[in-house]
């Protein structure tokens, strides 16, 4: 894919970008013991290094590599048992910690949303309704001293473990004028109230993260909402990295946080890729002193456009395209197939609006799909086809007709899973 504008110089940064990055490697060279080290190696000068192709002579970093060695990724200066840190499960259920110093993370955590948020038309004193995984009763408890917020903004979290019926009359009751909450989940009420559920009016906006937005659901939840869609991405390490702001106009690139990280795409061999290629999002981290991660891999598939948002904003802007939250697909042969292959193949068949396609056995694809209206056979055949095409006709596909798609414990929709156990290779 190629963007219709290739960024216009030769380094990207911007000066305020430069002034930070330079700031973060100094400080990583001088407090964080796995820098220190790499910096040496590669005779890497900590010290004057502004640009961008610069950076990228230091070697990307894996979760994998920090999890190993943790405490070479702490600066010297702070006290790992008294920073801020967000846990993260991953694929692997393995739990993954990232610290925080105190400033940058309530930068990150309150700061750099709200103002994503507010750019987007909320106002103070909106009520916000969280769709949060938490059993109900955890709800509840954080609901019992959201008086102490109410006077900025009338927050109030719902379980989205709560029945259906349950949770969209609570939501009439509560008329939030925000909404946050996870795709899959939102396509599950969607899909209650084109069934007759009732619609909670009164929603002017609804906020999403933490899965990929496939353009169907998309249509179809602002279409029973009423509401449009910005999605955001970021993740447990860097908290919120980019937003689609009012302009971005559904699928249009989201505006990256410029002062707080730095994105990048690079190849399957790990080099940047060429400008307006997709390939893996790297990010490096600007303002994080107590864990700095530097070009560190976000396993999921993006593009970056230097295209104009309509708003004025004037960075690049990145394009999520999902495959985090996504398994390999492991071919008999022992070849592993990207879910992001499978999933650009199948995303533009009209009337889906939801799927999962789950390697249940070793031989054997399920691909579950939901549409607008039922579907007929040829409707069938092509998302058989879109699989097929990928995995080379190596396995058995069939196609079933669900009224919704189970999500995973963590509350999240897996778009490409394996439930069977296979030994990768
Ligand atoms: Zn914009």
């Amino acid at each position: 894919m190629k963007s219709p504008n290739p960024h216009p110089v030769s380094d990207p940064l911007t000066p305020k970008q430069r002034l930070l990055l330079n700031q973060q490697l100094k400080r990583c060279y001088d407090n964080v013991p796995h820098y220190r080290h790499v910096f040496e190696q590669i005779k890497f000068d900590h010290d004057n290094h502004y640009q961008l192709s610069e950076l990228q002579r230091l070697p990307t970093l894996s979760k994998e590599q920090i999890r190993n060695n943790y405490k070479d990724f702490i600066s010297d200066k702070y006290n790992m048992e008294r920073c801020k840190h967000s846990y993260s499960s991953g694929s692997t259920g393995e739990p993954f910690a990232t610290y925080f110093d105190n400033l940058s993370w309530y930068r990150k955590k309150y700061f750099l949303k709200l103002r994503a948020r507010f750019a987007c038309g909320m106002s103070i004193g909106d009520r916000i309704a969280i769709l949060e995984c938490v059993p109900e009763e955890k709800a509840r408890q954080s609901n019992s001293k959201a008086w102490l917020r109410d006077p900025l903004l009338k927050v109030r979290v719902f379980s989205l473990f709560a029945d259906t019926d349950e949770l969209l009359a609570k939501l009439r009751v509560f008329r939030p004028r925000n909404i946050y909450g996870y795709p899959s989940h939102l396509m599950t009420l969607a899909n209650a109230i084109s069934n007759g559920a009732g619609p909670v009016p009164g929603v002017k906006r609804i906020f999403t993260a933490s899965e990929y937005l496939k353009s169907g659901s998309r249509q179809f939840i602002e279409q029973h909402f009423s509401a449009p869609i910005f999605d955001h991405y970021g993740s447990t390490e860097f908290k919120e990295i980019a937003w689609q702001c009012p302009f971005s106009n559904g699928s249009g690139g989201y505006h990256i946080n410029n002062h707080e990280v730095i994105c990048e795409i690079i190849d399957s061999d790990g080099n940047p890729a060429p400008n307006g290629s997709s390939g893996e999002i790297v990010v490096t981290d600007l303002r994080n002193k107590a864990m700095p991660l530097l070009r560190y891999r976000m396993n999921d598939h993006g593009l970056m456009s230097w295209e104009r948002c309509r708003c004025g904003y004037e960075g690049p802007t990145l394009l999520p395209l999902g495959g985090r939250s996504s398994d390999y697909i492991i071919l008999p042969s022992l070849k592993q197939i990207s879910p992001y292959l499978i999933t650009t193949n199948i995303e533009h068949i009209e009337g889906l609006i939801q799927y999962q396609i789950d390697q249940n056995s070793v031989t054997g694809i399920i691909a579950r799909t939901v549409w607008e209206s039922p579907p007929d056979a040829s409707q069938l055949n092509r998302v058989h086809h879109a699989i097929d095409d990928i995995l080379g006709g190596a396995m058995s596909i069939s196609v079933e007709v669900c009224d919704a798609i189970s999500v995973e414990e963590n509350g999240k929709l897996k778009v490409v899973k394996r439930s069977v156990e296979l030994r990768q290779a």
